[in-house]
């Protein structure tokens, strides 16, 4: 069943662009560059200013929309909901910490609804938003009577300073601009609300650029043994996988752009791969996220190899 939803992300990697835009940096708004490397036919480019890492020329608002109409399926519900289930359970035990009390909560490309449920058996009110039609009629139909909108999270109308928590799960680096997004939660966030987003962490997966200097077949080899679980489609040294993914995040470009848009950033969490599968895959993400903790203490947040990471921040 893994293997069926790896094969489904792949189809949907094979997306042909046909149209691409050239904005200026989406953390600071200059325009000056340099590239560090291609993946899949897309140049993938630093700020020179602030360091964010992007993919440019990107694919039109119209390109990812139309993407983002079908990438999933009706049918793939149970297969997402396992690979899903134990970080969003996760998730809910961390945020309930920071809330004495329920309040209420909007998901942002809440996919079939699965962090919603959960958040709900605790008593929130629950929204969410989503741009797969599938997705949305398979949470409505759960979740009913809560709010579950089709369509771009900044082209719906969102009642200001409504909410007590905005959640993006895997959603922020997926966006033409992810500025625009978080501008959106803030305006839509009461004041004092947080915003809780999660994405893969830059900052491990640059290794893989250092490494595609020392290409060679043995190399290759090896990447591609470690890395054939990882649902990655074209090349072993690929990062970003383009047009899938078109920002790369690392904690500080991630917390200038929180900063930049008015939140302050309150907790930082390394999140480890997603832990499901067997036991020994269970104690490979322990013994990882366990040693990216340790190189995160031991250079006093310097040095994060986390897998992914989230980061919480409020409306102040
Ligand atoms: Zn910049």
């Amino acid at each position: 069943m893994e293997g069926e939803l790896k094969q489904n992300m792949l189809e949907h990697r094979r997306w042909m662009i046909q149209e691409t835009i050239r904005t200026p940096c989406n953390g600071c708004g200059h325009a000056d560059f340099r590239q560090i490397t291609e993946e899949n036919g897309l140049p993938i480019v630093a700020c020179r200013r602030c360091a964010l890492v992007s993919v440019r020329p990107r694919p039109t608002e119209a390109e990812l929309k139309r993407f983002y109409a079908q990438y999933l399926e009706s049918g793939a519900e149970q297969l997402w909901r396992r690979a899903t289930e134990a970080m969003l359970q996760r998730d809910a035990r961390r945020l309930a910490r920071c809330f004495p009390a329920a309040g209420e909560l909007l998901d942002v490309g809440c996919g079939f609804g699965f962090f919603l449920e959960l958040m709900r058996a605790r008593g929130w009110r629950v929204n969410g938003c989503d741009a797969s039609a599938a997705a949305v009629d398979h949470a409505r139909n759960r979740l009913q009577p809560a709010s579950v909108r089709l369509g771009a999270f900044h082209d719906l109308d969102w009642p200001p300073a409504r909410f007590d928590l905005i959640t993006f799960w895997y959603v922020l680096h997926h966006l033409a601009d992810p500025r625009r997004a978080l501008e959106t939660a803030y305006a839509a966030l009461r004041p004092g609300g947080l915003v809780a987003v999660r994405v893969p962490n830059l900052t491990l997966f640059q290794l893989l650029w250092l490494l595609k200097r020392f290409d060679s077949p043995p190399l290759r080899r090896l990447l591609e043994a470690i890395r054939k679980d990882t649902g990655s489609s074209n090349s072993p040294y690929n990062v970003l996988d383009p047009p899938v993914h078109l920002f790369g995040f690392t904690r500080t470009t991630l917390g200038h752009l929180l900063g930049s848009t008015g939140f302050q950033v309150t907790a930082v969490f390394n999140d480890g791969m997603v832990a499901r599968g067997s036991w020994f895959n269970r104690l490979i993400d322990q013994s990882l996220t366990g040693l990216a903790d340790l190189v995160l203490a031991l250079t006093r947040s310097r040095l994060d190899l986390s897998i992914c990471f989230s980061i919480y921040a409020r409306k102040i």
